[in-house]
């Protein structure tokens, strides 16, 4: 069992498998989108698998796959095969923008896929539009149906954001009324690759609260599964959830239970430091496993407290401003 510092388990790592995106939400990237990382620069598939299978050793029990858009990358299926097959490992799943995941659904099932998270800010689909600066929302309700008709367990992710898609909170939730999804509202967070256009957290979760209660003032608070991020909800009668994740106001950190690996091999060990060890390089100079464990347990045994703290602590100084396409969200 892996335990940090302060105590807590760490049993869940998010794996950034690319930057690379085919959508440019307008909170993630730039519309011209990011300098991308050169082959040489990414993890290789081999050298992900090397380092999440040690890390199950040590006590990773699950693991998500995100990125950037991880079915962008090149034979990812392969991967997931890999990753699936790993002893110990409880839980694999996976975070995705559903343009070009339907396809894929069956096969993820088959390979044991329980849950995949999608991203999904509007059923509007210029809204869509205007968030993703791309016309696609047709493809993420076909993946959507595809999840549903395969008995997936399907979380909807929706950035709750000022002046672009406050209209589209009710109806989503009206979504979990018939459907078995959980539908989550995140924070805005400041990681749009940008220095200057994030305008600070203007719904936070008290206030998206807010705006759901007054319209469904029957709402019941469900109890939160442990290492939730969400604080979740029901209304009484509908067949799927509702959460609120408060991914800015950072309310979560006191049971952190994960890490991330971004897509060029940084360890994070909280969302909002700007990385704490380069598995890709330390692996590419010859590091044996047993180096590899030491190194990873001596960042294990050094982990901030809370996101406030790593963000105070970040070498860069310029502030918290990199794409959450090079983080995984
Ligand atoms: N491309 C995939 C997708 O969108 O699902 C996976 C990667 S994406 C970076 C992972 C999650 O981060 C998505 O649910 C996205 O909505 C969320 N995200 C990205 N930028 C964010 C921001 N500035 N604030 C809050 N959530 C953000
Ligand atoms: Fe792409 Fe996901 Fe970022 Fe949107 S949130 S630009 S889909 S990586």
């Amino acid at each position: 069992m892996l335990i940090d510092n302060h105590g807590r388990k760490l049993n869940y790592m998010r794996l950034a498998v690319t930057d690379r995106c085919n959508l440019r939400c307008f909170y993630c990237m730039p519309e011209d989108g990011l300098n991308w990382l050169s082959r040489t620069e990414l993890m290789s598939y081999e050298e992900m698998l090397r380092a999440s299978s040690l890390l199950v050793k040590m006590g990773i029990e699950k693991i998500r796959i995100t990125g950037g858009e991880p079915f962008v990358r090149k034979d990812i299926m392969k991967l997931l095969t890999s990753l699936s097959q790993l002893n110990g490992l409880k839980e694999l799943s996976i975070t995705t923008n559903g343009i070009l995941t339907s396809p894929h659904v069956a096969e993820m099932k088959a390979l044991g896929i329980r849950s995949v998270n999608l991203s999904l800010d509007t059923l509007d689909a210029d809204r869509f539009f205007a968030i993703t600066r791309r016309d696609e929302f047709a493809d993420v309700m076909n993946t959507l149906n595809e999840l549903l008709k395969h008995d997936f367990e399907v979380k909807i992710n929706a950035v709750v954001m000022d002046g672009k898609n406050i209209q589209d909170i009710i109806p989503m939730v009206e979504l979990t009324k018939d459907l078995p999804i959980s539908v989550r509202f995140i924070e805005e967070m400041p990681f749009n690759g940008d220095n200057d256009s994030y305008q600070g957290v203007i719904w936070d979760h008290v206030r998206i609260l807010k705006e759901i209660t007054s319209h469904y003032p029957q709402i019941k608070k469900l109890v939160d599964p442990a290492y939730s991020t969400a604080y979740n909800y029901q209304i009484p009668g509908h067949k799927g959830s509702v959460g609120i994740i408060a991914a800015y106001s950072r309310t979560f950190c006191g049971t952190c239970n994960r890490i991330r690996i971004t897509p060029q091999g940084t360890l994070k060990n909280c969302l909002y430091d700007d990385g704490v060890l380069n598995i890709k390089d330390l692996m590419r100079s010859g590091l044996s496993d047993e180096e590899l464990e030491r190194n990873l347990k001596n960042a294990f045994n050094h982990r901030v407290a809370d996101g406030w703290e790593a963000e105070r602590l970040r070498v860069e100084k310029t502030g918290v401003h990199e794409s959450m396409a090079t983080i995984g969200g």
